[in-house]
């Protein structure tokens, strides 16, 4: 993936937010992503690679499901981070949002190198 593509994912992914406060916070996550420097492209293109054999993985959108919440057996659940995987694949401390969640126990362990 091109430098372009990766500010054209930046921008969709900002634009996609619903409100203006959240277009903000977008902003200075990315921002605040951004400093934490960017891996590889070869990095990059493995960690989403993995994302496309994850069952959270909305394929139509490229995102880490869709964010929403949903009640299963009376417990709030998140279903993925709703992040645009092309984009978050490139921060350097990003981490997939299963593996943060589970405890390392299921999930990828990203590549930080
Ligand atoms: S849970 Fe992890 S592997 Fe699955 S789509 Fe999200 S970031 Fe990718």
């Amino acid at each position: 993936m091109s430098f372009l593509r990766f500010l054209r994912a930046a921008w969709v992914s900002i634009c996609a937010q619903p409100t203006k406060k959240s277009k903000i916070a977008a902003i200075r996550s990315f921002v605040a992503a951004l400093r934490s420097g960017l891996v590889p492209r070869k990095t990059a293109e493995r960690r989403l690679a993995g994302c496309s054999n994850c069952p959270v993985y909305d394929a139509e959108r490229q995102t880490c499901g869709d964010g929403a919440f949903v009640m299963i057996d009376g417990e709030r659940l998140q279903n993925g981070c709703g992040c645009y995987l092309p984009m978050k694949v490139w921060f350097r401390k990003a981490q997939c949002w299963l593996w943060e969640r589970s405890g390392a126990t299921r999930g990828v362990d990203w590549d930080n190198s």
